[in-house]
């Protein structure tokens, strides 16, 4: 028995299912998880120091890699000043102004404790501040497990087989409509029935959570134009494509200007943080400004910024993407020859340094029903043995995958080279 399956059992005698968020369990590819003792640079080492080069990154913060020694030293500098004071601090006004210095259609930021905080407070904004309750997403999309966007959601949701969960009260899940990602006429025949009655419309502007599918070219300006004739907030969830697909987000890289742009995981480097941040006008109903409520007694935690903070810098470096972009690209381009030699159907998306892998003769994919349609038997038998390998994928076909900058050129061909011999196998 390995020690992870002695941990795991342990595990399950305390915590729901073993795990303290679900998709950690395996559950999307049966099999039990690898516990982590320890990580750095590219790779993630198991409780019996087995190294893995790790695709996964935390589900996205580790943009540097793992223990950034900068990141590291900037958190150990601010520890030893105490952990929290729940009182205003400098390092927050730092981070709010490196934020909306990077993403210029953010005036006023808000820091919260996880992208989930970050969207279930957009959404409460944009609600009070036009007076509606509909909300408009997209399925296969997720953005984070409060009630209101827990419907038809993508992620562990998805894997696990409860896009909508039970316990969310059916009249709030009413008032959330979920439209098909990439198709702008069911969006523009719902507002042409409701649009005086929605508030918002969220969605993640590289679907992310539904594996890797990047927006058809119009679909997000033509989401800006509905939003505009109708009144409603255009809410970007970038909490996994902020600052991990372009220096200045999905909406830098696509040209659009969203109201509210929600954040997570790479503004952390690592820690737990969150933030929601846009047009002024909008922010200012924020309490202690407005009348809409929103508070946390850990939000902005020094600690947590000193690493964001220290990220944010590190990869605002002139070429830092163009270098991940390309390192991801090479990492894509080597898995499908290798694939195309083993006779796989097999297909990847691609947007900076997050990428999708598909087990499907269709390409390009770029709908939820492509991606529910790829074969997951497949890809639950290339996750195995990858892993066996010593190379770490996302433990489900419905994540995106994540290169770092810690992922050198050798690790990209020792991934290509596994993938060879797996896709003989598979
Ligand atoms: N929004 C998106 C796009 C996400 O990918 C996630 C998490 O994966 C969330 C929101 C929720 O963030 P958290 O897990 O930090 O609550």
């Amino acid at each position: 028995m390995s020690l992870s399956s002695v941990l795991f059992s342990e595990a399950k005698k305390f915590i729901p299912g073993g795990v303290n968020s679900p998709v950690r369990s395996f559950s999307g590819v049966g099999g039990t998880p690898v516990y982590f003792d320890h990580a750095q640079g590219a790779y993630v080492f198991d409780s019996e120091n087995k190294r893995y080069i790790d695709y996964v990154g935390s589900w996205g913060p580790m943009i540097l890699g793992h223990a950034h020694p900068e990141v590291i030293a900037a958190v150990i500098q601010s520890a030893e000043k105490g952990l929290s004071f729940g009182a205003p601090t400098a390092i927050e006004t730092q981070m709010a102004a490196k934020i909306c210095a990077l993403l210029p259609s953010i005036e006023l930021v808000r820091m919260v404790n996880s992208g989930t905080e970050a969207t279930m407070s957009a959404l409460r904004l944009a609600r009070g501040y036009t007076g509606r309750d509909k909300i408009v997403k997209f399925e296969g999309c997720y953005h984070g497990h409060s009630d209101s966007l827990l419907v038809k959601a993508g992620s562990g949701a998805l894997t696990l087989g409860v896009p909508s969960s039970p316990g969310v009260p059916a009249a709030l899940a009413a008032e959330t409509i979920t439209l098909s990602y990439n198709d702008i006429d069911a969006v523009r025949q719902t507002f042409a029935e409701l649009g005086e009655q929605i508030a918002c419309i969220i969605v993640e502007p590289v679907a992310g959570n539904m594996n890797c599918i990047p927006p058809e070219p119009g679909f997000l300006v033509s989401l800006r134009e509905v939003c505009d004739q109708y009144g409603s907030v255009l809410i970007f969830d970038e909490v996994m494509t902020g600052f991990r697909v372009d220096l200045h987000g999905a909406q830098g890289l696509y040209g659009i200007t969203p109201d509210l742009t929600t954040l997570g995981k790479v503004i952390g480097g690592g820690m737990p943080v969150g933030a929601f941040g846009g047009k002024r006008a909008i922010m200012e109903y924020l309490a202690p400004l407005g009348p809409v409520y929103q508070a946390g007694t850990l939000s902005g935690n020094p600690v947590a910024m000193a690493a964001g903070l220290a990220t944010l810098e590190l990869i605002s470096v002139p070429g830092f993407y163009v270098e991940l972009t390309a390192k991801t690209s090479r990492l894509l381009h080597g898995l499908q020859l290798a694939a195309d030699a083993a006779g796989i159907g097999f297909t990847s998306n691609q947007v900076g340094g997050m990428f999708g892998l598909f087990f499907t003769d269709q390409t390009p994919v770029s709908r939820f029903s492509q991606v529910l349609a790829c074969d997951q038997e497949r890809f639950k038998r290339f996750f195995h043995a990858m892993l066996g390998q010593g190379i770490y994928l996302a433990p489900s076909a419905f994540e995106a995958g994540f290169v770092s900058q810690a992922h050198s050129d050798a690790d990209i061909a020792a991934t290509i080279s596994a993938a060879a011999t797996v896709f003989q196998q598979i």
